[in-house]
């Protein structure tokens, strides 16, 4: 039997530390649900007793369904002096009701005097009543031991007293923390086979690190090494200053170098995906040369290279890229992955046999459009109207003939904008004006009070949330603009994209592919 090693997310709540990420609520059960799909162990929500953003996640995922994730909650230990019962923090905690709940304590002597302003020995009681009291209300308890490392290296006595602490508690996890991400491997396997020698055989320990050295990936390697089960990590590294632990090159490590049992090996075909759909929703540029999932990690150039990898890949490749969903490309004659694309048709319920005619069909109005600055990662449902009408399947539910928008500066109560839509729905021409706070609202506005009357469910929908990014890439000409939309229904949530040199056309085309995406749906589903 392979060694089973758990992978614990918290893009969702230290990921978001990291300066330029930031994630709506929407944005956040969407991550949730996919993470849940590659069959991560622990998503972490947030911190509900820190803002109440995170508080609402906490309800709106309560009646969602994690086949394999658990959800947990992030918090501190008691405050000192008060009785864990009566913390606010930890009520917090138990209020947003996730099954799992973490929290982190200080190891460091240092930080227990001079920021928590305490004693040692209450620092060591606020750890174990706060477990005591949380191991009523959860199933499991998680215990982040903050500042371990450091702790260990001025103070080594209590840095594993406060371990103890915890373990005597009755923690199901001790998750050794470089807070401060200053530790290189060889110190992170030194001091875990020291906590191994004074913790109980069978209490599992759990790794977090940050990237202050660029070590995270090595040092929580380095731990598993040691017999740690718990990786604590983020989707593409995302956090605090130098970023977390990458889960996205830790778990292939995990899998397909070091031979021990994490997510099922069939689910890292997800990771590259994973990877850009996170990124695309924390609206940050891909990183072109990321290990295992960047354009470039198995990109070849230059004759040799190239000759060579094609007749035995593993000359230039260290594992098939297909593993991790990636592909090979070859420089100059760029190849897109056909093979990708059919993967991405299936998932859709759209069979397409390889190499067909509507295949090649797919895969060029693609290109195309990637290359025109369409990105589809974080706009499945674009993706999937962009399928339809390569196979001459779509059928639009409404046609345009022109619309209009001014914004008006007025003194009194700051900009107002305004819509005039004109399209044709079923043959019928409908002229409707709107007013919002912004243009693509107004526009968002007037085009529903079109389609309304003809179609009703679509008062069930709303704009959840709209992104823009301008890409620098296309600088030399005139400058793009790529809007992500991001609507839901309550019963479903999905994005859709829009480029365009006009920041109004490009929302234009987001918006209309998400209403023609809710009235397909419904209509398939039978429910118009
Ligand atoms: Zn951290």
């Amino acid at each position: 039997m392979k060694r089973l090693v758990k992978v614990y997310d918290t893009t969702l709540r230290d990921g978001t530390q990291g300066e330029g990420v930031a994630f709506s609520m929407e944005d956040k059960v969407r991550i949730a649900q996919r993470l849940d799909a590659l069959c991560i162990h622990y998503i972490e929500g947030g911190w509900p007793g820190s803002n109440p953003k995170d508080l609402r996640f906490f309800k709106r995922v309560q009646d969602a369904v994690f086949k394999t994730a658990k959800i947990t909650a992030f918090g501190a230990t008691r405050r000192p002096g008060v009785r864990a019962e009566e913390d606010t923090n930890l009520q917090a905690l138990v209020e947003a009701g996730p099954p799992v709940v973490t929290i982190f304590g200080k190891s460091w002597d240092f930080h227990v005097t001079h920021a928590l302003g305490t004693t040692l020995e209450e620092n060591l009681a606020m750890i174990g009543e706060s477990i005591r009291f949380l191991l009523k209300h959860f199933e499991e308890v998680i215990y982040d031991a903050e500042h371990f490392f450091d702790g260990f290296k001025r103070n080594r006595e209590y840095a594993l007293r406060t371990l103890l602490a915890a373990e005597a508690a009755g923690a199901h996890c001790l998750v050794l923390c470089d807070t401060n991400g200053g530790g290189l491997p060889h110190e992170i396997t030194e001091i875990v086979r020291e906590v191994k020698k004074v913790v109980k055989p069978a209490t599992p320990l759990g790794i977090h690190v940050h990237n202050d050295t660029e070590c995270a990936v090595a040092n929580s390697l380095a731990a598993v090494a040691e017999g740690v089960n718990h990786v604590q990590g983020t989707i593409n590294g995302y956090g605090e200053r130098c970023g977390n632990a990458n889960l996205v090159s830790i778990i292939p490590n995990l899998v397909l170098k070091m031979a021990l049992q994490c997510i099922p090996e069939g689910n890292l075909r997800e990771l590259r995906e994973v990877s850009r759909f996170v990124s695309e929703l924390a609206n940050r540029k891909p990183w072109t040369a990321q290990p295992y999932v960047g354009d470039s990690a198995f990109a070849h150039k230059g004759g040799i290279h190239v000759s060579a990898v094609l007749k035995h890949p593993e000359t230039y490749e260290h594992i098939d890229p297909e593993l991790v969903g990636n592909h090979r490309r070859v420089l100059v004659s760029e190849l897109a992955g056909q093979s990708n694309i059919l993967w991405k048709a299936k998932e859709y319920g759209i069979d397409l046999d390889k190499d067909t005619p509507e295949a090649r069909r797919i895969l060029q109005t693609l290109k195309q459009l990637e290359d025109e600055g369409y990105q589809f990662e974080g706009a499945e449902a674009s993706f999937e109207l962009l399928m339809e009408r390569a196979l001459g399947n779509h059928r639009p539910y409404f046609e345009l003939d022109g619309y209009r928008v001014t914004v008006d500066e007025r003194k009194a109560d700051g900009p107002i904008a305004e819509a005039t839509v004109r399209i044709r729905v079923k043959g019928i021409p409908e002229h409707t004006a709107a007013s919002g706070n912004g243009p693509v609202n107004a526009l968002d506005h007037a085009l529903r009070k079109a389609l309304e009357d003809f179609y009703p469910n679509l008062k069930a929908m709303s704009l959840l949330d709209y992104k823009v990014r301008i890409l620098d890439e296309f600088k030399g000409t005139a400058a793009k603009t790529r809007v992500l939309i991001t609507s839901g229904d309550g019963d479903e949530t999905w994005g859709t994209v829009g480029v365009s040199d006009n920041i109004i056309d490009a929302s234009w085309q987001a918006l209309v592919d998400s209403i023609e995406y809710k009235l397909r749906r419904d209509e398939r589903h039978g429910r118009r």
